[in-house]
């Protein structure tokens, strides 16, 4: 699974990085996605951290 930021709907609250911080790390105030893809276990934390957003700007692919 690859998760997907989209940066221009990102407003910085910092919520995904909290959840699940091996993913998502908060680079100049914006999420960035640091590891791609998704270890299998870490699956569910990282569906957690998308609907976490509040402006949905996470998304992911099961490819
Ligand atoms: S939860 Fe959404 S708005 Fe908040 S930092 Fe992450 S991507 Fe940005």
């Amino acid at each position: 699974m690859k998760m997907t930021i989209e940066e221009d709907l990102c407003i910085g609250c910092g919520s995904c990085a909290d959840i699940y911080p091996k993913v998502f790390k908060m680079v100049d105030g914006y999420a960035k996605v640091m590891l791609s893809p998704v270890p299998a276990e870490d699956q569910e934390a990282a569906l957690d951290a998308e609907r976490s957003c509040p402006v949905s700007a996470i998304s992911h692919n099961d490819t």
